[in-house]
């Protein structure tokens, strides 16, 4: 035995052995992670399998890509300035197992459309000359500083619609389809209060001519900046226009606006982005300086915002036209759109409207309970129960089953929680083939012969 203050045995390799457990600290899971228990994977689960039948009605198939890459995708596609590539990645490098070989940076993806245009180039996506309508959901990992709505692990839904140019992925209908199926995703889940902000960048060489004029406006008030939007200013002076930081504000607002450095044609497709929301009655506010934070996108960008239970993290997601993408990965000419839901965030919302819900209303959530619990009663019915169970589970139930070593006020009591309705199997039952049943919301206890036993349930 190990004594409570014995620094716990331990084996010569440092592990710790067995009989040490009163003095060997419990492992925690790591800063910024978390394990989402059955309580909660209930509605991850109604999100995404929302997703995927909304996503299909507008033609959307699913992609899967690794979780980590090579650094460089990232490191090309992101940008290199971005705090995301500058400061938040989980690099590694990767040793060489073999000679054939090679060691290499690696890096768990903090965002997914990198990783999708890359699988895109690779398995010549665009040669079948159709548009690519894909969707992926997965986990996204970034050092960020974690907050609420804010992890280290997060999960994003995000969807991509690319192709050659002449598949006619460059149209501005297809930037105003993307936000009408967020809106009716949205929309379906029942989100409440959500806000579409919506903004153009421009062509790269708008954003290069707008990046001028903003490193020009930024050089005399530079000082009065915060350190970190001196250096952006210095790096990504676009940046600075994220910014939040309360006393900036003032300089910020005072800045160049994007609008005025758009070329004709920018102008003329963020113009029929906005006639084609119009159309479909997709409300949007425009946000001249909702930029984005990733090097990649072009023209068209937005975010939705909600104002429910995410705090100062109200961005539940992000997205927008990344044209240029697909050749700074060396691949071909590929006009893109797409978007990133932070689902994390979308839960978190989800949670508060149904806790305010049954504030309002006094009622609190419906759980979601088992159809029925069958309890054993005594030792001897414990193989009967499991066969009925596994009976009642080939015809669609959703059962469990006691034990019989428990007491029936024991077993009343689990199956009150857990279930239903409660099944009692005891000697007579058995040999019967007739079954004692009570349904807890009714408190009505009957005899059911076995051969109606399933009607019966599913009607209580
Ligand atoms: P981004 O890929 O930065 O455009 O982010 C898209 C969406 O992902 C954001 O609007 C957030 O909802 C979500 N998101 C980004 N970073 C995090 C994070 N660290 N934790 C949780 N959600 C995040």
């Amino acid at each position: 035995m190990t004594s409570s203050n014995d620094k716990g045995a331990q084996q010569p390799d440092g592990r710790p052995s067995h009989g040490a457990s009163t003095s060997i600290k419990a492992i925690k899971a790591v800063r910024g992670t978390r394990d989402l228990l059955p309580d909660q994977t209930p509605l991850w689960n109604r999100v995404e399998a929302t997703a995927r039948a909304v996503f299909a009605r507008y033609g959307f198939g699913e992609i899967r890509t690794p979780v980590f890459e090579a650094t460089e995708l990232f490191a090309r596609g992101v940008g290199e300035e971005t705090d995301i590539v500058s400061k938040e990645m989980f690099t590694w490098e990767d040793r060489a197992r073999a000679a054939s070989e090679k060691a290499q940076s690696l890096t768990l993806r903090p965002e997914s459309t990198a990783g999708v245009v890359r699988a895109y180039i690779e398995h010549k996506m665009g040669e079948t000359g159709a548009l690519q309508k894909l969707y992926y959901i997965g986990p996204q990992f970034r050092r960020e500083r974690p907050q609420k709505g804010r992890y280290r692990q997060f999960w994003q839904i995000g969807a991509e619609v690319i192709g050659p140019p002449s598949s006619g992925a460059e149209s501005p209908v297809r930037d105003a389809e993307v936000l009408e199926m967020l809106d009716a995703y949205l929309a379906e889940l029942g989100v409440r209060g959500y806000r579409l902000e919506l903004n153009s960048v421009g062509s790269a060489e708008d954003r290069a001519l707008y990046n001028k004029a903003l490193r020009e406006a930024l050089a005399p008030v530079k000082d009065k900046l915060c350190a970190d939007n001196q250096r952006r200013a210095e790096t990504n002076p676009l940046r600075v226009l994220d910014s939040k930081d309360e006393q900036d504000q003032e300089i910020i607002n005072a800045l160049p606006k994007i609008a005025d450095f758009l070329s004709e044609e920018s102008r003329e497709h963020f113009a029929q982005v906005r006639a084609a929301l119009d159309a479909c009655g997709v409300k949007y506010h425009l946000n001249p300086r909702l930029v984005r934070g990733l090097d990649y996108y072009t023209r068209t960008t937005f975010e939705f915002t909600v104002d429910t239970g995410l705090g100062t993290q109200n961005a539940l997601l992000g997205g927008g036209r990344y044209d240029g993408l697909s050749e700074m990965l060396g691949g071909p000419k590929a006009p893109g759109i797409g978007f990133a839901i932070g689902e994390d965030r979308l839960i978190l919302v989800l949670q508060e409207q149904t806790r305010l819900d049954a504030e309002t209303s006094g009622v609190p959530p419906s759980e979601e309970k088992l159809d029925v619990y069958v309890a054993p009663l005594g030792a001897a019915q414990n193989a009967a129960a499991l066969a009925l169970a596994r009976e009642l589970r080939c015809e669609g139930l959703s059962v469990e089953v006691g034990d019989g070593a428990f007491k029936l006020r024991k077993s009343f009591d689990i199956a009150d929680k857990i279930a239903r309705a409660i099944v009692l199997l005891g000697e007579d039952e058995v040999a019967s083939g007739v079954l004692t049943v009570k349904t807890f919301a009714s408190g009505e206890q009957v005899k059911v012969p076995r051969a109606e036993l399933t009607g019966h349930l599913r009607s209580c």
